[in-house]
């Protein structure tokens, strides 16, 4: 069964990615919901999912130290590049890398690396269907294999449930989480702003998205704030033979939507028909 597997990404955060991927999921059938921005997950704001399983993420080992052996030698202190080992032996599990070295140097064997949960992965209901999301704990730096989990989890919901469509929102930026969001999807759709930076993030995004072969649709929300750098985008698409699929007005609509924590799409359907929003989604069913 080939599952369409479409990915919503953006060059930085803030751009609207969220607010998209939200207003296509009520009119893409046979949905399954994954939410990728693992650092920063923000969509069951808007989904209200009931979480019906939760998983603990485990991520790099990390070093703990048994007290009843050590006997203060001061090695692995001395040797801990990170500086995750105080003075007097106390371990800073946060600044913990991984690295293994303290559990090497320790002459009485008092070190061993242990799995450290870093994160959770949830499965959820929704009205729309099912929902995988998860969150990584602050600070910790595993997020492009909790994003192969959400993914992986997302597939095998889709497999059992003979659900055709998955869609995902993506993680911001150019980052391993987000290379990790777009290996082996099906199609990308790239949000933009109509900024100089909205430009630049979208080059260098596009220029990673190239290296995987991937059907690519542009976005520029906002794109009345500034006709000149919309333009100046369009531009940059035509000459890359990119598609731009939509183009968003800056409205007061949409922030009431979100402000209501309700989905955009579904309040201002004509204002959604008005600007191509339900071609576009027919461009996205393959
Ligand atoms: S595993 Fe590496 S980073 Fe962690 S405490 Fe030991 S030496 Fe420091
Ligand atoms: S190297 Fe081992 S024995 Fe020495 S201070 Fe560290 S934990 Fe204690």
């Amino acid at each position: 069964m080939n599952i369409n597997e479409i990915v919503v990404i953006s060059g930085k955060g803030g751009t609207g990615k969220t607010t998209l991927t939200a207003s296509l999921i009520p009119y893409l059938k046979n949905l399954v919901v994954a939410d990728c921005d693992v650092d920063a997950p923000d969509l069951d704001i808007l989904l209200d999912p009931q979480i019906r399983s939760t998983h603990k993420f485990v991520g790099l080992k990390k070093a703990v130290i048994d007290k009843t052996r050590c006997i203060k030698c001061g090695l692995c202190e001395k040797h801990c590049k990170f500086f995750a080992i105080s003075k007097d032996i106390v371990l800073s599990q946060s600044k913990c890398e991984g690295c293994g070295v303290c559990e090497f140097v320790c002459p009485v064997n008092a070190i061993s690396m242990v799995d450290a949960v870093v994160g959770e992965l949830y499965e959820s209901n929704t009205v729309f269907g099912d929902f995988v999301h998860a969150r990584l704990i602050p600070g910790e730096e595993t997020s492009g294999k909790l994003v192969a989990e959400v993914r992986k989890k997302a597939k095998a919901l889709a497999i059992l449930n003979h659900k055709k469509n998955i869609i995902v929102d993506g993680s911001p930026g150019i980052a391993c989480n987000v290379i990790s969001s777009l290996t082996g999807a099906s199609q990308v759709i790239i949000v933009t702003e109509s900024t100089f930076s909205g430009l630049h993030d979208l080059k260098r995004i596009y220029e990673l998205t190239k290296k995987f072969n991937l059907k690519v649709q542009v976005v520029i929300n906002k794109f009345d704030l500034s006709p000149y750098h919309s333009e100046m985008i369009e531009n940059y698409c035509l000459e890359n033979n990119i598609t731009v699929g939509l183009k968003i007005p800056f409205t007061k609509k949409i922030v009431r939507s979100i402000v209501k924590k309700t989905i955009p799409s579904i309040g201002e359907q004509d204002f959604f028909r008005e600007i191509g929003f339900f071609k576009f989604i027919e461009s996205l069913i393959q």
